[in-house]
């Protein structure tokens, strides 16, 4: 993030929905990184990622809980949501 704090806050947006300086390609080379073995699947990370978007907490793509772009956070199998830890199953 550029720290530029100028333009409003965009409340339940992804990072990939607001990428303001390229960030969002950052987080996209590392997930790709992950091993798969740690990597969530496709439909269960569309799933997760749904809910982060209904919540509250969501803010520029970070949670506000854990201060994580929810897309990385995410994207990991063993992770799970600060809030409501079987939220996400
Ligand atoms: S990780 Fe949990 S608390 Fe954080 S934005 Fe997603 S659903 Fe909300």
């Amino acid at each position: 993030m550029d720290g530029d704090y100028s333009r409003p806050r965009c409340k339940r947006c992804l990072l990939s929905e607001i990428d303001r300086d390229g960030t969002y390609r950052t987080v996209l080379e590392y997930i790709s990184s992950l091993d798969d073995s740690i990597r969530c699947d496709k439909d269960e990370y569309s799933a997760r990622l749904a809910i982060c978007r209904a919540c509250e907490h969501l803010t520029d793509g970070m949670c506000a809980l854990c201060g994580c772009f929810v897309e990385v956070r995410a994207a990991k199998q063993a992770q799970n949501c600060p809030d409501i830890p079987h939220r996400w199953e």
